[in-house]
């Protein structure tokens, strides 16, 4: 039979009603003839809480601890969707990552999977299980210890399940009917897109836009799985939702596709560094090796051999870049006059494959935030996004502006 792989996020689970209601949801794709792999998150807020008491009880907690804790969220609601379904006299088990197994690295918190042997769940199906309920975001280093993939991770897992069972289909249930030209929540004029190149995606993804863990979008274009994005609280038609697919699918040519925003970034300047060869490698490469994501880099103008470089990076990460950039000065490698950590500025981009060919796009982006009063701190670009850090205070006004200027709202 035909293998369907659904996903079901923290709302769509968050209490017992919620599980009943999307239980039917899943019934109706197997009245259909599916098999069907259903992944869940944890009941909405519960994985924040779990953060909350590792970082409570440890502050610089062992990360393999911090997986087994936080990966147990998705344990509840697994187990209780198998037993809503096997109330509804629907043959179902619930998994845990490590039962299937999804096997991972060891990269605790941020793992990723390597591999998921389907030979155990195909068994199940054949001896006519008709629903494997999985517990999302986990799984299990070559170690055997259970890790977990990273904040929004259960969309990872249900595309690398739908990769690895050849599933038909891959939809993502979440609490918005689909991918917009931006936040919904933050822009009231964001427009539902029937279809997004998974180029696109996978750059507002990474770019803020948390409707699908960057990871999952990659594993979508690699793998060419058919991922759809739809709403667990609507009744759905077999077209409902955004299509994250190839771009020759698609006929709708804007050259701007979606505003992303993220408020999880700073902006670190050093100021006064001695301007000489192999400078940017000297403070670059320890931040790397700190597993410090620095996204954007400017280099001023250097006066008397002194120079600012300014980078930015995701705020949880700036007492970590801090300190391996102390340690460098310690072990002599670089030399400047002190650090400034600003984290009150938001990223703003501009996502679309159009700009491959039309350019004008970056001047129109600063023009209409310069005519909003809004200064932009740092730039950068790359073939299909633009992306400037501003103040925090500016960026919703920022979003909406962009969405207005770019013609968002209209369908092109
Ligand atoms: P889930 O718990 O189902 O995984 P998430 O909260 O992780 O849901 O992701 C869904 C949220 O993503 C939406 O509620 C919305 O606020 C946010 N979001 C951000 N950018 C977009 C966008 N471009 N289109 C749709 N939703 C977006
Ligand atoms: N429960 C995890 C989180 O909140 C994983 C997920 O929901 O995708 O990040
Ligand atoms: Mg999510």
């Amino acid at each position: 039979m035909p293998v369907l792989v659904m996903k079901f996020g923290g709302t769509s689970v968050a209490n017992l009603d919620r599980i009943r209601r999307v239980a039917k949801r899943i019934g109706v794709e197997v009245a259909k003839g599916y098999d069907v792999i259903v992944i869940v998150s944890a009941m909405s807020g519960k994985t924040n809480e779990l953060v909350g008491w590792v970082g409570e009880t440890s502050p610089l907690y062992d990360a393999r601890e911090y997986d087994a804790v936080v990966s147990s969220g998705e344990n509840v609601t697994a187990g209780l969707m198998a037993l809503t379904l096997q109330e509804m006299e629907i043959p179902a088990r619930s998994w845990q990552g490590w039962q299937v197994p999804v096997k991972t690295s060891s990269a605790h918190s941020a793992a990723r999977i390597l591999d998921i042997p389907p030979e155990n769940i195909m068994a199940k199906f054949a001896e006519g299980m008709r629903v494997a309920v999985v517990a999302g975001f986990q799984g299990v280093s070559p170690e055997g210890r259970i890790t977990t993939l990273g904040r929004g991770g259960s969309d990872t897992t249900a595309v690398a399940f739908a990769a690895a069972m050849g599933a038909e289909r891959c939809d993502i249930y979440t609490d918005v009917d689909g991918v917009y030209t931006t936040d919904p929540r933050i822009s009231p004029k964001a427009r539902k897109l029937d279809r997004i190149a998974y180029e696109e995606m996978l750059e507002l993804a990474s770019l803020g836009a948390k409707v699908l863990q960057t990871r999952s979008v990659e594993l979508a274009m690699r793998f060419n799985v058919k991922l759809r994005v739809l709403s667990s609280f609507e009744e759905q038609s077999d077209d409902a939702g955004t299509l994250v697919c190839a771009e020759e699918e698609i006929m709708e040519s804007k050259v701007v596709t979606g505003v992303a925003y993220s408020r999880d970034e700073a902006k670190m300047t050093l100021m006064s560094v001695a301007d000489q060869p192999g400078i940017a490698a000297a403070i670059f490469g320890p931040l790397s090796e700190a597993g410090v994501n620095v996204d954007m880099i400017i280099q001023n103008i250097s006066e008397d051999g002194r120079t600012d470089m300014t980078f930015s990076c995701p705020t949880e990460q700036v007492a970590r870049a801090e300190n391996a950039l102390k340690k460098a000065v310690e072990a002599g490698n670089i030399d400047y006059g002190h650090l400034v950590a600003d984290t009150n500025v938001a990223k703003i981009s501009a996502v679309g494959i159009g700009m491959r060919s039309q350019s004008g796009v970056a001047a129109k982006m600063f023009r209409t935030l310069s005519d909003e009063g809004i200064n932009i701190k740092v730039i950068a670009t790359s073939e299909i996004k633009i992306s400037v850090l501003i103040d925090r205070k500016y960026m919703e006004l920022a979003v909406q502006a962009l969405h207005d200027a770019f013609d968002l709202d209209k369908a092109g």
